[in-house]
């Protein structure tokens, strides 16, 4: 196409955009704006973003760099928009040309993306060339990340590469007016992936797959569903015998359920949503979004006022439920209890046997495993609980550095962070690593990350947890390379003020959790820190230490915790005898710290909070981490408002027994549980605050698996406003640290 040359002056530009965009649309709908404005030049990708070439009158151009620059593809993040003069060239047309592929690439792979509007409406439009195809997808949405093999992002290095597009595909794929233009997953039902049910000895392909699907769900059954990052196992929310046999087979006792519903009418009957939380349940990520529950469903969420719920995300999802399957979906990670969730079939097919009655299972590879996404909603911000679908690996932090960096994270709710070019990017949720399979998920994601970003691992620092023990720092022994390792709490701390780029910050930094490796080697987890990212965050003040008998069991065990909090108060109260009801094991747990057998020291607050649930309660095995003080946290939300008990802070230590010796005399005049729990809550509230005023913060950051906690949380935003910065980009608990890790490294290099 032409272009005039009108009498004003002729003007060339050269436009540079990084971030998420490539895989999102971003060329085509720069070709479409140039026509638009009869602009000459070219747009194309490149190893560090997009490139434009952009020529025509000074009006023109004006006009187009403006709608560039304002109205991105829906699923584009622009990072940086650079603008620059450049030579008239003469040129008369505009087009896309190939990709480049020279330098470091730097531009960062688009997350998986939710099923988009113009999509949804041709999945069920009977005139439609993918009426009911289940890889119906577009430039604006479908998978990404997952089918990634490698960069640039081209069919040929995805999982679509054994899928030759028939013609009518391939004409969409090269007509830069089409929405479907270089959509790498592009396909239909005559070229593309297909879905098969397996049920027993039968097997039904194409659409009688999802159809025979939605009827086994709508009868109770357990299937097995492949979706973007893995397999998912569903069941009918609202028959309780389905799901009390998810909870058997899978050996998930009480851990909640994820619930997907049909649409957001529906997920508005499930749980409160205010405006937020609903732009976060409808947002193209599609995360889990927790919030507090309208209405039970047994056995989901046990002893829990919340439900996580999000929406149907793929094409598959959207046709079960036009197929007759329940209105609400208990959809879970499909594992064993709390291994990884399972992606490749042969492995389902296995690992999930006893599990799934049927397997939906989709033709089309994943490459890489991705649980869904985890938020909250706190205030207008969203807070990310578990970092994977939708939102890996987006990069979460810029480093004012050009070395990679490489930070492992830690062993629990493992997740890593690769600053590569500037950018940290973090990777998607990966797990525990006890787990055989979450350790090969680690090495695999560390290769992954290593080869999307051209890095070497002898270019790489490696930064690690100072635990000694710990499989992730075992593993850093085995790169090459510098190696740093980072303090736990300081990382939690670190990947506040990571996220936001405020390496210069000084603030009073609160990090509470259930365990880390201390500078003195003791477990820490109640700990205060001043300092800045750029000046070092120094300890000066923690929970005052406790006794903590049996080693890892006591984290397992709130009554053994509460042996070890209670050793100096206890003395003449039978704990067997109610109202405390507590098991033999008290007694024996008290009996090693007595002796000093196989007992030590701990500042953590996380312990704290096990032993006021097990005096409130809470007396039996935790059958996941964090399940007592999520249990003390939902006692307290069910009880009206009430004078909170002192935690005072007195030569730099929280002092926790008069706050115990309360609790203590409360429980035995019989006073309710809930109102226990609650003036617990608002005392570690108030004293985080009174020791913020105490050292004159302006600033003050919490972090740490604690602060998951949205009673606490609400109540310190309520008590300081925005002078509080918690984690948003990444988890508050371990899944968070790497990232901080990665900015102590950096801070420490510099
Ligand atoms: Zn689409
Ligand atoms: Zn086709
Ligand atoms: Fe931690």
């Amino acid at each position: 196409m032409s272009v005039t040359d009108k009498a004003t002056a002729r003007h060339a530009v050269r436009l540079h955009i990084t971030g998420v965009v490539q895989g999102v649309g971003f060329r085509p709908f720069v070709y479409r704006v140039a026509q638009r404005h009869g602009v000459a030049g070219w747009v194309l990708n490149a190893q560090d973003g997009v490139h434009v070439l952009a020529e025509a009158s000074d009006d023109a151009i004006a006009r187009f760099v403006d709608e560039v620059r304002q109205s991105p593809p829906p699923a584009a993040r622009v990072a940086t928009f650079d603008v620059t003069p450049a030579a008239i060239a003469g040129l008369v047309a505009f087009e896309i040309r190939e990709s480049a592929a020279a330098g470091a690439p730097t531009v960062r792979i688009s997350p998986d993306l939710a099923l988009c509007a113009d999509c949804l409406r041709e999945l069920f439009d009977p005139s439609d060339r993918r009426f009911k195809y289940p890889y119906i997808n577009c430039t604006n949405c479908g998978p990404r990340y997952s089918i990634v093999y490698g960069l640039p992002y081209d069919r040929p290095r995805t999982a679509m590469r054994d899928w030759p597009l028939c013609e009518h595909c391939s004409r969409e794929y090269a007509d830069p007016a089409d929405r479907r233009f270089h959509a790498q997953p592009v396909a239909c039902s005559a070229c593309g992936p297909t879905m098969r049910l397996l049920a027993g000895d039968d097997v039904v392909t194409g659409t009688g797959a999802i159809e025979g699907a939605a009827a086994l769900l709508a009868r109770g059954a357990i299937v097995a569903v492949k979706g973007i990052g893995g397999y998912h196992l569903a069941c009918d929310a609202a028959n309780a015998g389905s799901v009390a046999a998810m909870r058997e087979r899978k050996y998930r006792k009480e851990r909640p359920f994820a619930l997907m519903a049909r649409n957001l009418e529906v997920a508005r009957t499930l749980v409160q949503l205010d405006g937020n939380a609903e732009s976060a349940l409808t947002s193209i990520e599609r995360p889990i979004v927790v919030a507090p529950a309208r209405r039970p469903f047994e056995g989901v969420a046990p002893e829990n006022s919340d439900l996580g719920v999000m929406l149907a995300y793929t094409p598959v999802h959207h046709l079960l439920f036009a197929a007759g399957a329940p209105d609400v979906l208990v959809m879970t990670s499909a594992n064993r209890s709390s291994e990884p969730i399972a992606y490749d079939d042969r492995e389902a097919l296995s690992s999930l046997a006893g599990i799934a009655d049927a397997f939906l299972v989709g033709e089309r590879p994943i490459a890489r495993r991705i649980d869904d996404s985890v938020v909250r909603v706190v205030g207008d911000a969203r807070v990310v609980l578990r970092r994977a679908r939708g939102l890996a690996p987006e990069a979460v932090g810029t480093f004012p550095t050009t070395t990679p960096i490489l930070a492992l994270g830690g062993d629990l709710k493992n997740a890593l962070t690769l600053v590569v070019g500037g950018q940290a990017f973090a990777s998607q949720h990966i797990g525990d690593l006890d787990h055989l399979s979450a350790r090969d998920a680690f090495v695999a994601t560390v290769g992954d990350l290593c080869a999307m970003y051209e890095v070497k691992p002898e270019q790489l620092t490696v930064v690690h947890d100072l635990h000694p023990g710990y499989r992730s720092t075992e593993f850093a022994r085995s790169l090459p390379g510098r190696r740093i390792g980072v303090q736990h709490h300081r990382a939690h701390i670190a990947s506040v003020l990571a996220e936001r780029d405020a390496w210069e910050t000084r603030v009073v930094g609160f990090a509470f959790d259930g365990t880390g490796y201390g500078d003195d080697g003791s477990i820490w987890g109640g700990e205060v820190f001043i300092g800045s990212l750029a000046g070092g965050l120094a300890r000066v003040g923690h929970l005052r230490p406790a006794p903590l008998p049996g080693g890892d069991a006591a984290a397992r065990f709130p009554v053994q915790a509460a042996a070890g909090f209670l050793y100096d108060l206890d003395d003449g109260i039978d704990f067997e005898r109610p109202p405390f009801s507590f098991p033999k094991r008290y007694a024996d747990a008290r009996a090693l710290v007595k002796h000093r057998v196989r007992t030590f020291e701990t500042t953590s607050m996380g312990r704290l909070f096990d032993t006021v649930a097990a005096l409130t309660g809470f007396t039996r095995e935790q059958s996941f981490e964090g399940q007592a003080a999520m249990w003390l946290e939902h006692l307290a939300r069910s009880s009206g408002s009430v004078a909170p008990y002192v935690l005072p802070y007195e030569r730099d230590q929280f002092d926790f027994r008069p706050m115990l010796a309360s609790v203590l005399a409360d429980r035995r005049v019989g006073r309710a549980p809930c109102e226990i729990a609650r003036a617990f809550h608002f005392a570690v509230a108030n004293a985080v605050a009174a020791v913020a005023d105490a050292y004159n913060a302006d600033r003050i950051v919490v972090s740490g698996g604690v602060f998951q906690n949205a009673l606490l949380v609400d109540t310190l935003v309520a008590m300081l406003g925005p002078r509080m910065w918690f984690n948003v980009k990444v988890p508050p608990n371990d899944g968070g640290l790497s990232l901080g890790q990665a900015a102590c490294a950096l801070a420490e290099l510099k």
